[in-house]
């Protein structure tokens, strides 16, 4: 790649302030209602026009349980959006048991975040994106955010990559892993929904009626005799994943893979939602054909967010791993418990290791009932730089337990200790490895989060 030397400017500071909430995903919201709810004055910056990252600009269409088991185990903040998005009626038909996958009205969510943050006082900087990081002696002392006002820097005490991506930690120089061990990363997928689909006829992908016939539609029945008229694509790509009713004839779907997407690169993300659109539109074309309940369906939207299911895992103070997953250690710094299981969808099109990997998440993996692990405040604070934490799914953890920790509820979770780690650090200036831990997790605890 040839490169041109970007002559030396002055930028405009855009403000000062206590706590710099980069990215605003369940972790990002999470963070700043969080820190400024404990007092911080607090930035939010976002690149899209919303908040609620892959929940909303990202369409995914539900949150993962709350618990597999009873009681809901990511509470505080996460637990308080979800109830405030029922009370809006933002849940669509979906059950309203902790133990299910909750459906989410985008819109609804949007609107909520707006009105959390509002209250809370926090500042929202829509349409800006963090693209670099000013540092002196192991600190952060402003980011550079590009938006339509040009080039300019936000200073501040602390700052949280909520970024999902770990974009800002990766500019501060702060060491990474990606990926599997050939740095393959899980494939990529366009969310969208549709509308005019009739509810009493469709009631899941997993017992449709193909003309007729009953059936689970799998892989094998989209591409197979009935599936005729489905463009075929490679095999892994037309996954079915969730889907979900959000009423008035409206579903959300998490649907098919895009393989071989680096989400840091985007030349490569470009590729992947143009092909993810395809996708979609294929699957409603024949659904329309095939599928009872779909008659009269349409494509209403695909996501403007790629969903990317992994790319940076910083490297922090411990990094969570699979023995800390399976013993369901309970850490001193616990500041999160969560029992979402492992989670990796297959890297390649192969039959073999997707039947693996599809067994492991819905057997081998998942804990005992009513068992969970907890998530240590050191998996958030990265080496290298003192006034910077990360939260959200890209937090210090091994590639396999990165497939449990990064849904939605938890990070919303790790949001919160963030944001209330970072409003203490402000406060007393101290770096973030000299948090005080006891303090944190009485603090959270009071907030309503359950740590333990
Ligand atoms: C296809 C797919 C399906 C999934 N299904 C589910 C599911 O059913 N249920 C569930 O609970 N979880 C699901 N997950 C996991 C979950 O959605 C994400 O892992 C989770 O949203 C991560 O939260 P986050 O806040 O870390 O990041 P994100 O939700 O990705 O939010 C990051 C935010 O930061 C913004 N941003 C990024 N870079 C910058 C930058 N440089 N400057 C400014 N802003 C920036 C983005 O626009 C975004 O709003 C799924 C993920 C994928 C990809």
């Amino acid at each position: 790649m040839k490169h041109i030397t970007e002559p030396k400017r002055k930028i405009p500071v855009y403000g000062n302030f206590d706590v710099v909430v980069c990215g605003g995903g369940p972790a990002g919201c999470g963070s700043a209602l969080s820190a400024a709810r404990n007092g911080a004055k607090v930035l939010l910056i976002e690149q899209t026009g919303c908040l609620g990252g892959m929940g909303t600009a990202g369409l995914i269409p539900c949150f993962a349980p709350f618990t597999y088991a009873k009681e809901p185990l990511a509470k505080g903040i996460a637990l308080e959006v979800l109830n405030k998005l029922k009370a809006l009626d933002g849940v669509g038909n979906s059950p309203k048991s902790s133990t299910s996958w909750i459906g989410i009205d985008p819109e609804k969510l949007k609107l909520l975040y707006d009105k959390l943050m509002e209250e809370a006082g926090v500042k929202v900087l829509f349409f800006t994106a963090v693209s670099d990081v000013i540092k002196n002696r192991g600190k952060i002392t402003a980011v550079i955010i590009e938006n339509k006002n040009g080039r300019q820097a936000v200073a501040g005490k602390t700052f949280i990559d909520a970024t999902g991506d770990a974009d800002i930690a990766a500019k501060a120089g702060v060491p990474f892993g990606k990926g599997d061990n050939k740095g393959k990363m899980q494939p990529v997928t366009v969310c969208f929904s549709a509308a005019g689909i009739n509810s009493n006829e469709f009631k899941t992908l997993r017992n449709v009626t193909f003309k007729g016939k009953n059936s689970a539609m799998t892989e094998k029945t989209l591409t197979s005799a009935e599936g005729k008229s489905l463009p075929r694509l490679k095999f892994g790509e037309y996954r079915f994943i969730a889907q979900k009713d959000l009423g008035g004839g409206v579903w959300g779907f998490n649907f098919g893979h895009v393989f071989d997407i680096d989400g840091t690169d985007t030349d490569r993300l470009s590729f992947a939602i143009a092909y993810g659109r395809k996708i979609a539109n294929n699957f409603i074309a024949y659904a329309r054909k095939h599928i009872l309940g779909f008659k009269n369906a349409s494509l209403l939207q695909t996501s403007q967010l790629l969903g990317v299911r992994e790319t940076r895992r910083i490297k922090g103070l411990y990094t969570f791993n699979y023995k800390d997953y399976v013993s369901q250690h309970k850490f001193s710094d616990a500041i999160a418990v969560y029992d979402y299981p492992i989670d990796i969808h297959v890297p390649k099109k192969s039959r073999s290791i997707f039947n693996k990997m599809e067994r492991e998440f819905t057997k081998d993996f998942v804990l005992p009932y009513g068992k969970y692990y907890s998530v240590p405040f050191r998996s958030l604070v990265p080496l290298k730089i003192d006034n910077l934490l990360v939260a959200g799914r890209s937090v210090s953890t091994d590639r396999m337990t990165q497939g449990a920790l990064r849904v939605m509820p938890l990070c919303s979770c790790m949001g919160q200790a963030a944001g209330l780690a970072a409003a203490m650090a402000a406060k007393k200036g101290n770096s973030f490895k000299d948090t005080d831990i006891k303090l944190l997790r009485e603090t959270l605890k009071k907030q309503g989060a359950k740590i333990d």
